[in-house]
């Protein structure tokens, strides 16, 4: 990228000109859009009189705390855990995260010396950028966050290794390894091999192996994801990684279903402490996904509806950067997920964020893609394409390219 000097009086008009256009715009959230959501509208004439799970379960009653062995089944691929070892259990992986969290400091994990909540100090590694969520949780458990660089194969190993060999506080690491939010990055086979083998201090640490858009390919050229679990496993690990992914973006993201996997002493503490929370999930919705799913390859044909929904979103984010940014800016070409990362010169992103706003296009804030929402270098822009129209895409895309101009050109 080269930062070209900016014409600040032509910046000034371009932007005054897109103020009076008036518009009211959103590319903010990470959300499918309605016709996304219309793909699975058969879910809601299902189960269709049916109650019975395959094995007689009656699924309309208490019980059945792993979830239905049929949709278990059709996402254990997907997710690279085996059938035995996944959970499937409320519509929201994000809440799995945040319970598993909790319960590792009120009961204590499989190979900790106590509980985290009596840990003196307890810090956890955020590759960056990364999901505000995650950061958010921790954050609101008094978890340190410590931030640590992202590079194209996942997270920086060397500077991981070194923290968690050396502080006993690190006790996890977040990771999104498919199509990550919102770099778009897939972990690399040696990343994931050096999580599952490196020397911890903490001998609870744990990768929190957060799978959500193992299936969301953009393109039919899709990367290769290690198992984390088996790694872990041969690394002699192998209570390392917690594994979670959700039907969110494949069916409804505010009626799917959540996954949690792990190996087997995870699984038996999760048990023990799941089952003080519930008598057992919403197995009716399980069965209504098994039966409109089907199959793994069911999975996969609704997944490349999606992709014919949002792919030309992404085409356009890519095509309208490159016509209109490419001297002054750098962005990331996912094949799947849901993100465009943008980079803007250093300084500017809060500014561009605020010139969007006032021109009535919403951005999601700057440094929401760091711990403490504080982007350092203030230069990370998270892009959101799939909710709005295609038109609208375009529109927000072109106004966020005239809202750099302008902040670049105003701070040199
Ligand atoms: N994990 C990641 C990386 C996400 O980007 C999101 C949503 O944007 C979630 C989890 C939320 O998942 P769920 O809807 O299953 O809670």
């Amino acid at each position: 990228m080269t930062t070209a000097p900016v014409d600040v009086d032509t910046a000034r008009r371009d932007y005054a000109a897109l103020v009076e256009r008036g518009l009211s715009l959103d590319i903010t959230r990470g959300k499918p859009s309605p016709r996304q959501l219309d793909l699975s509208a058969d879910l809601l004439t299902l189960p269709n009189g049916q109650y019975k799970a395959e094995d007689g379960t009656d699924t309309r009653n208490y019980g059945g705390l792993k979830g239905l062995p049929e949709l278990r089944r059709i996402f254990a691929g997907a997710l690279q855990v085996p059938v035995e070892q996944l959970f499937a259990a409320g519509n929201s992986s994000l809440e799995l995260m945040h319970d598993t969290i909790a319960q590792a400091m009120l009961s204590t994990l499989p190979g900790a010396a106590r509980r985290w909540a009596d840990e003196p100090r307890i810090a956890m590694l955020c590759p960056v950028p990364g999901y505000d969520r995650h950061f958010a949780l921790a954050e609101r458990f008094g978890i340190e966050l410590i931030p640590v660089p992202m590079t194209e194969t996942g997270p920086d190993m060397d500077v991981v290794e070194r923290l968690v060999a050396e502080d006993a506080a690190v006790k996890g690491i977040w990771c999104v390894p498919k199509y990550s939010n919102p770099t778009g990055v897939t972990f690399g086979a040696e990343v994931a091999g050096r999580l599952a083998a490196m020397p911890a201090a903490a001998p609870d640490f744990r990768i929190i192996w957060d799978n959500a858009y193992a299936v969301h390919h953009l393109t039919e050229d899709e990367p290769e994801l290690a198992d984390i679990l088996a790694l872990c496993a041969e690394a002699g690990n192998p209570d390392r990684a917690f594994v979670f992914g959700s039907t969110s973006k494949i069916t409804f993201a505010g009626a799917g279903v959540g996954f949690f996997g792990a190996s087997e002493a995870n699984l038996a503490w999760w048990q023990s402490v799941l089952s003080k929370r519930t008598i057992g999930p919403d197995k009716v919705n399980q069965l209504r996904h098994a039966l409109f799913l089907k199959d793994a390859d069911g999975v996969r044909a609704l997944m490349r509806q999606h992709a014919e929904l949002i792919a030309p979103k992404f085409a356009a984010v890519e095509r309208i950067l490159a016509e209109e940014l490419s001297d002054l800016a750098t962005w990331t070409k996912p094949t799947g997920g849901y993100f465009v990362s943008l980079t803007v010169p250093e300084g500017t992103a809060n500014e561009v964020v605020r010139l969007a706003k006032e021109a009535g296009v919403a951005l999601t804030p700057a440094g929401a893609t760091h711990p403490h929402g504080d982007d350092p270098a203030d230069a990370v822009i998270r892009i959101a394409p799939t909710f709005p129209e295609l038109a609208e895409v375009e529109e927000a895309v072109r106004a966020l390219a005239v809202c750099v101009r302008l902040a670049v050109a105003q701070r040199a």
